[in-house]
């Protein structure tokens, strides 16, 4: 009987636990722009580091926030696969206010 008690017990919070995951999820979600993860798309996607970011992603990150303006930093990268569909990306997809992400070669 003691083992029922005690799976019950485990089981019941399990269940309290997952719905109080599942609700902040809801609450504290934050919306990632969107231009981040084309961004990071079109980067090389080796995650080597080598621009001082920890990742492509990051690197993304850092360009759509305006921290980072020099794409060549990405030492991998090429013009042509990577950095012009960036730019290309990046003109047709302004900031909120309408002022362009600055990036450069
Ligand atoms: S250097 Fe380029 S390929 Fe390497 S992590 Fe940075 S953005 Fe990615």
């Amino acid at each position: 009987m003691e083992i029922l008690w005690a799976i019950l017990v485990l089981l019941g919070l399990g269940l309290l636990l997952g719905l109080g995951l599942a609700i902040a999820t809801k609450f504290f979600y934050v919306k990632e722009d969107e231009r981040i993860e084309e961004v990071a798309k079109r980067l090389p996607n080796y995650n080597c580091g080598s621009c001082g970011y920890a990742g492509c992603k990051a690197m993304a990150e850092a360009i759509i926030s305006g921290k980072e303006e020099n794409l060549k930093k990405c030492k991998p990268g090429k013009e042509e696969a990577n950095f012009k569909p960036i730019m290309e990306y990046l003109e047709e997809h302004p900031n909120a206010d309408g002022s362009k992400v600055k990036v450069h070669l």
